[in-house]
């Protein structure tokens, strides 16, 4: 074996009750499609060969130092809690410490069943593997916090999802896999012992500066608080935002039928399965806070002085909007180029977006327009704009460094929901050019790339995806 994967568990070193050991199910026919050199090598992982990759990355064999398992959680899904879900189509392999020092879980999902598959049959098809392995090596080079996909393999095994589609398995690398639902389930168990061990580890792991169950939401409070700002900051619509898919790192996790908005409209949707809207773009703060408050909850179940902590966590809880709206405003700011606060920017900002609602612009294409003289374009009503467009050159004055700001705060690239349904096309038929070229031009957002401008094009009626499904 050539492949090395420097693994330091542990997850696995605590007790049987957080997770069932479960190898991964092995795939007929396995091949790699994608791997990811520059992850691997801040993993410390050294590259194998390609078959030898293919074998370990679609599970068919366990690598030294791997402890494979399902790790139990539960959750509010769409606001209605379910008592036991946990991994079941996803093994963690083990944990390695990368080149920065830090630890993080190598996971592979889509790996068959485990005891939590429930009806399901613990497989991903490739749409879903390949969207995510996109879309979340993206927001990294967006600079958002982010589960990250180390490789991607074809089982060679169908899965049935109304008709046969290829299977597939991606090897996710996160900081952890700790959900809300991590801590829910043995809050709604009555478990204490258990809930104090799974929050001073989460702690030790996470937030070592953090004091006590209460210091531990404030850290998940603050890191959420800002990981969501920067999900509005470029469109992005999670789209399952249930407490099992929000992690307790504040990394994005759970690339479901996410998305990225193309014309801006506040109460966008595309998950097929969110039918009442409760995960649409602008509802995606509220719902942070919300989830949030289930982890309150839940920390409350090891509190002695249960009264002094409900106290203690409502405040904590009741101060995430204002934290999430400073980053907001921090954010927004910056995508308009100004360098300092004022106190009339939030007008300034909601104004432009009011506008951009009403006139179909383009929510990414609008902002990076800002550094040229062009934005107006962008709108059904160019003098929609031209009227903001005075306010705001009065606001922003001496305009040097303007332009950098602009271009170093809005990204000229983003997945596009209607090319990551084209990528997915032409894999399914054995052509990865796309996936490939995406790879490449999602990792440099900021830059100007003409060459690639097809890939900052809105989609044209015919192109537009109005639903995105689940994985499963
Ligand atoms: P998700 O919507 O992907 O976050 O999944 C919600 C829950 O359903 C998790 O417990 C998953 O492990 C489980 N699940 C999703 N898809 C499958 C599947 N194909 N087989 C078994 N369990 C699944
Ligand atoms: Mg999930």
């Amino acid at each position: 074996m050539t492949l090395l994967i420097p693994f330091d568990n542990s997850f696995a070193r605590l007790p049987p009750v957080f997770f069932s050991a479960q190898a991964p199910s092995p795939v007929k026919e396995p091949r790699l499609v994608a791997f990811n050199d520059d992850l691997a090598a801040l993993l410390q992982i050294t590259p194998g060969e390609t078959l030898e990759m293919a074998q370990v990355f679609a599970g068919n064999q366990v690598p030294e130092g791997a402890e494979p398992l399902a790790q139990l959680y539960a959750g509010h899904q769409f606001g209605n809690y379910n008592p036991q879900l946990g991994d079941g189509r996803a093994v963690l392999l083990g944990e390695t410490i990368g080149a920065d020092g830090k630890r993080r879980d190598i996971q592979l999902k889509g790996a068959g069943r485990t005891p939590y598959s429930r009806g399901g049959d613990g497989r991903a098809w490739l749409g879903p593997v390949l969207r995510e392995y996109v879309v979340s090596e993206a927001m990294h080079a967006l600079g958002i916090p982010t589960t990250r996909a180390l490789a991607a393999v074809e089982t060679g095994e169908p899965v049935y999802r109304e008709q046969a589609l290829p299977g597939a398995v991606l090897t996710r690398v996160a900081a952890s896999h700790l959900r809300v639902g991590t801590f829910q389930i043995f809050a709604a168990r009555g478990d204490v012992r258990s809930l104090t061990q799974l929050t001073d580890y989460a702690i030790q792991r996470h937030y070592p500066q953090a004091v006590g169950p209460m210091g531990l939401l404030t850290a998940v409070r603050d890191a959420q608080a800002d990981l969501i700002a920067r999900w509005m900051s470029v469109g992005f619509i999670h789209g399952v935002m249930n407490t099992d898919n929000c992690a307790i790192s504040g990394e994005t996790i759970d690339y479901g039928p996410c998305a990225f908005l193309d014309v801006y409209h506040p109460q966008t949707v595309f998950s097929s399965i969110d039918r009442g809207g409760r995960y649409a773009y602008a509802n995606q703060p509220d719902i942070a806070v919300w989830n949030l408050a289930q982890l309150a909850t839940a920390l409350i179940g090891q509190m002695d002085d249960k009264d002094a902590a409900v106290e203690e966590a409502t405040e904590i809880v009741h101060a995430m909007p204002g934290i999430i709206q400073g980053h907001w405003l921090d954010l927004f700011r910056g995508k308009l180029g100004l360098a300092e606060p004022h106190e009339a920017d939030m007008e300034l900002i909601t104004s432009l977006m009011v506008r951009m609602a009403e006139n179909q612009a383009d929510f990414t294409n609008t902002f990076r327009a800002l550094a040229t003289p062009r934005a107006r374009d962008q709108f059904t009503d160019p003098a929609a704009f031209d009227a903001w467009e005075a306010e705001w050159a009065a606001r922003l004055g001496d305009q040097t460094g303007v332009r950098a700001r602009i271009e170093a705060a809005n990204p000229a690239f983003i997945p596009r929901n209607h090319r990551i349904e084209q990528m997915i096309s032409a894999a399914v038929k054995d052509d990865y050019a796309l996936f490939d070229r995406l790879n490449a031009v999602l990792a440099r957002p900021f830059d100007d790339q003409p060459e690639n401008a097809d890939l900052s094009r809105p989609p044209t009626v015919d192109e537009v995806v109005p639903a995105t499904f689940c994985g499963t």
